[in-house]
């Protein structure tokens, strides 16, 4: 009977993403970057930005491990502190001797006219810094035609014995721990990307229906998912989400999953055509923007479905229809109650021209003005201000009331 049990989605992973908005925030955001990647700073740790304002991310994000929605890689390895799990840790060369990290790379160099080998360190004259033989005492020209260098060596400032294989420690600028490889903490670090099922639930709207259908439902519109609309054509067209308002508007809905907006638009719009929907709401996976220019009609909108606001997008878009009624509810009562067919397409085409769908702009503002109502001023000046003022409107103000 549900729809996203048609779709192959199962009904557990679907009612816990309906319990769930986080999950279903942690999944878009996916669904948004491709893959989230770990931003790794030694004094920072390892660090997921983009699900950073999600509280317990890391416990959802395992659920939807184990739901297959999303898969984890491995992008990189980390050496921890074995004492306090910090990653803020340098590698140390020690002395195979003496263990002190005082020991300093140098060459060896053999001088061939004499045959004498030593450490550059023995052949360089502190005072002048040439390189001079210490056993004959002529100065060195030229790497292989007076000397060769044949190696290189460590030398320990501290016990002055030379290696050529120091020991390799760590140690943890956090709490000064000093460990081997051995006692090292050795983790994988995770980035994240959606299954190809997480992929299908996104683009499916599954994630954003629950939603949609209850705000549509809060304002008195009543709501079929899926819904059927009867086409002058006779054909019935389906769409995800079918909405009445109590004077009998549509405003339908429907998720495309085409890659290729312009097909996922060009094979929709018919049934806008056919059934006369009064508002149709094209839900695009990506590139919403570019998709609506290639849309004639006023009263199809196309939107992202990554928006963060496209709950409240789509109730702007049926507040409008709402406040229509109400005007017409006014004008009616002293109208005669039947209007033929020809006058009522010619109102609403003349009730088309004065009132254009809305723009992103428009919208946005609809939504201000409700707000303003809340509060009970409608003053004209503050609305001007408002205006001016809407570019400025964040994301996160939007969504976050
Ligand atoms: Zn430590
Ligand atoms: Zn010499
Ligand atoms: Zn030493």
């Amino acid at each position: 009977m549900s729809l996203s049990a048609s779709l192959g989605i199962p009904r557990e992973v679907e009612e816990e993403l309906t319990r769930d908005p986080i999950a279903r925030k942690i999944l878009i955001t996916i669904f948004k970057m491709g893959t989230v990647k770990p931003r790794i700073g030694l004094e920072t740790g390892i660090r997921y930005p983009p699900f950073e304002d999600l509280p317990n991310w890391r416990s959802v994000i395992e659920k939807l491990i184990k739901l297959k929605l999303v898969d984890r890689s491995v992008a990189d390895r980390l050496v921890h502190c074995p004492r306090c799990g910090s990653i803020h840790v340098s590698s140390r060369l020690l002395c195979p001797w003496c263990k002190s990290f005082n020991i300093e790379p140098t060459y060896i160099i053999q001088h061939t006219l004499c045959g004498y080998i030593d450490t550059e360190s023995k052949f360089r004259d502190p005072n002048t810094g040439q390189l001079i033989c210490p056993k004959c005492k002529r100065p060195l020209r030229k790497e292989g035609l007076d000397y060769v260098v044949i190696g290189k060596v460590f030398e320990c400032l501290n016990c002055k014995r030379k290696s050529n294989k120091p020991m390799i420690v760590f140690y943890c600028r956090n709490c000064s721990h000093q460990f081997d490889y051995l006692n090292t903490v050795y983790e994988p670090v995770y980035e994240y990307s959606l299954t190809p099922l997480g992929q299908k639930v996104v683009t499916s709207g599954a994630l954003h229906k629950q939603d949609i259908i209850e705000a549509l439902e809060e304002l008195g519109l009543q709501v079929e998912a899926p819904g059927k609309e009867k086409g002058r054509s006779g054909i019935d067209h389906t769409f995800d989400i079918l909405a009445r308002t109590p004077q009998g508007r549509v405003l339908a809905i429907d998720f495309a999953e085409e890659k290729d907006p312009s097909l996922a638009i060009t094979s929709r719009v018919p049934k806008a055509l056919d059934t006369g929907v009064d508002r149709y709401i094209i839900i695009l996976p990506s590139n919403a923007f570019e998709a609506s220019m290639l849309v004639q009609m006023k009263n199809v909108i196309v939107l992202d479905l990554t928006e963060p606001y496209l709950v409240e997008r789509i109730k702007a878009i049926a507040k409008e229809l709402l406040k229509k009624e109400t005007k017409e509810v006014e004008v009616t009562a002293e109208a005669p109650p039947e209007l033929s067919e020809e006058q009522f397409f010619g109102e609403i085409g003349a009730f088309e021209e004065k009132e254009p769908a809305l723009s992103e702009n428009e919208m946005l503002l609809l939504a201000e003005e409700e707000e303003e109502k809340k509060e009970g001023e409608e003053g004209e000046r503050k609305k001007e201000k408002k205006e001016g003022e809407k570019k400025e409107l964040l994301a996160d103000e939007f969504f976050g009331g």
